[in-house]
């Protein structure tokens, strides 16, 4: 499986207690589900791009599974669901969707694929983010509202789900800014690494 296979990126909201409550978000008693476009994926390994009228892209780093064949689990990457928050917060008031702050071009990068190979390996399983060498997310997915299956059972009993589609299981708290020339590096379990530059020339500072 591979990442041109995408057609659909479920997003997931608020599956993390902490990042919930870090934005003033009461926590769900049901998955909160939003559509990225399959096309927001970006797969460079080292450059991640952004237009330039985005002026608040925050980084929010998940766990992505990919679903196989047969609509079950596939494999399982690190991902960010980047996510305009200016934009975002603008229409939580209005009670607007947030395709505008979730599905701009690039809004989705995905890692090297994880040396896993079924959801047992994930159930105790910690990654982090850094930003220019500075810790700004931890997450365990012991931590998580609704587990990997109950939300591929989810998203796969609601909505036409294609082999290749990505879930994106939700972020854990830090959530924050990134800006032209910002290095992330993301990390966890399975001695797994990653390092992206942020290039977005003509940001708004
Ligand atoms: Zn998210």
């Amino acid at each position: 499986m591979n990442l041109e296979k995408i057609r659909n990126i479920w997003g997931v909201g608020r599956n993390y207690r902490e990042h919930a409550l870090e934005l003033n978000n009461p926590v769900p008693d049901s998955p909160l589900i939003f559509l990225k476009a399959g096309s927001c994926i970006q797969a460079s390994q080292d450059q991640l791009v952004f237009p330039f009228w985005l002026a608040d892209i925050h980084h929010e780093l998940e766990v992505a599974i990919q679903l196989g064949p047969n609509l079950g689990f596939g494999s399982a990457y690190l991902a960010m669901d980047f996510t305009d928050r200016e934009i975002q917060e603008e229409l939580k008031k209005k009670s607007h969707p947030w395709t505008l702050a979730k599905s701009f071009p690039g809004a989705c990068a995905v890692t090297r694929q994880l040396p896993i190979t079924s959801l047992n390996q994930l159930e105790d399983f910690h990654f982090s983010l850094h930003v220019n060498g500075a810790l700004k997310q931890k997450g365990h997915t012991k931590d998580m509202i609704f587990s990997f299956e109950y939300l591929i059972d989810f998203v796969r009993g609601h909505f036409p789900v294609c082999p290749g589609d990505l879930i994106l299981t939700g972020t854990p708290k830090g959530v924050g800014p990134v800006r032209n020339g910002d290095t992330l590096e993301v990390s966890s379990d399975f001695g797994f690494k990653q390092t992206w530059t942020i290039h977005q020339p003509q940001a708004r500072m």
